[in-house]
C-alpha cells in the first residue's frame, strides 16, 4: 500500500471512530431523556419506532442510490467515507463480510449524527416544548439506520448465524435472495437494504429511474457517468425509463 493511501485509511479509521463515539454518546443522550416518559405513553413509543423502521428502510435507498449513481469516490471527505464503500462493494460483494463492526458501522453513524442531534433538539422538556413522538422517530429512525449495514452485511454472508437466518427467512430483516436482486444486471433497483420491503413499490412506481431522469433533465448531470463512462451511463439510464420517457431522454442526450 501506498504512502498517501495508508494516512488515507488511517484517516477513515479515525473517522470511523469519531463517528462511532460520537453516535453512541448522543444515542445514550437521548434515551436517558426519553425513558421516563416510555412507561406513560408506550404507544406513542412504539408507534414512533415502527415507523421509524420503515422511514430507515426508505433513507437507505435513498443513500443507497445516492452513493451508487451520485459523484466521484475522489471527492473530499464524502468520497473515501461513503462513496468509495458502495462503489467498492459492487466491484467486490464479499468485501463487506470480511469488514469489522467499526468499519461496517462507521459510515451510517456519521450520516446519523445531524438527525440525532435534531431528535436531542426535540425531546420534551420541563416547560412542555418539544416533541416525543417527533424525538423518538427519529432516535429509532438513526438506531435502525446504523443496523441497516449490519443487516446488509448479513444478507451477503455464506452462513450466517441461527437467529439471523430465522429472521431473514421472515424477511423481518433484508433477506440475501431479495438483496441478489440488487447485485444483478443492470444493477439499478432494489437500493433499500434495511428490511428491503419499501422496494416492491418504488420498484412499482419506477421511482428511482424517474427521479434520475428528473435530476438529467433539469441539471443535464449523468447518472453513473464516474463509474461506467459517458456512453455505457447514457445507455444505462436510457434502458432504465419507461418507454416515451426514454425517447426522451435519448432525444436530449443526443442534441
Ligand atoms: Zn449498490
Ligand atoms: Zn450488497
Amino acid at each position: 500500500m501506498a504512502q498517501g493511501e495508508q494516512h488515507s485509511s488511517k484517516a477513515i479509521r479515525a473517522l470511523d471512530w469519531t463517528s462511532l463515539l460520537s453516535y453512541a454518546a448522543m444515542a445514550c443522550w437521548l434515551a436517558l431523556r426519553l425513558a421516563p416518559l416510555v412507561p406513560e405513553r408506550s404507544w406513542v413509543v412504539l408507534t414512533a419506532a415502527l415507523l421509524g423502521y420503515l422511514a430507515a428502510d426508505l433513507v437507505s435507498g435513498l443513500v443507497h442510490w445516492a452513493a451508487d449513481t451520485w459523484g466521484s469516490p475522489d471527492l473530499p471527505v464524502i468520497g473515501p467515507a461513503v462513496l468509495g464503500p458502495f462503489r467498492e462493494h459492487h466491484r467486490d460483494p464479499l468485501a463487506i463480510t470480511r469488514h469489522d463492526f467499526v468499519e461496517t458501522n462507521g459510515n451510517n453513524c456519521l450520516i446519523s449524527l445531524p438527525v440525532l442531534g435534531v431528535a436531542l433538539w426535540l425531546s420534551p422538556r420541563a416547560d412542555g416544548s418539544g416533541s416525543l413522538f417527533l424525538s423518538s422517530f427519529l432516535g429509532t429512525l438513526v438506531f435502525w439506520v446504523l443496523l441497516t449495514n449490519q443487516f446488509h452485511q448479513w444478507a451477503h454472508l455464506p452462513a450466517p448465524p441461527p437467529l439471523v437466518a430465522f429472521l431473514q427467512r421472515w424477511h423481518v430483516i433484508l433477506p440475501p435472495a431479495h438483496h441478489q436482486l440488487h447485485h444483478t444486471r443492470p444493477f439499478t433497483s432494489h437500493y433499500c437494504i434495511t428490511t428491503g420491503w419499501l422496494n416492491w413499490p418504488l420498484n412499482w412506481a419506477r421511482f428511482f429511474p424517474v427521479l434520475e431522469w428528473c435530476i438529467t433533465a433539469c441539471t443535464g448531470a449523468l447518472p453513473r457517468r464516474d463509474d461506467l463512462g459517458t456512453a455505457a451511463a447514457e445507455q444505462v439510464l436510457a434502458e432504465s425509463l419507461p418507454l416515451q420517457q426514454s425517447s426522451r431522454a435519448e432525444t436530449r442526450l443526443m442534441r
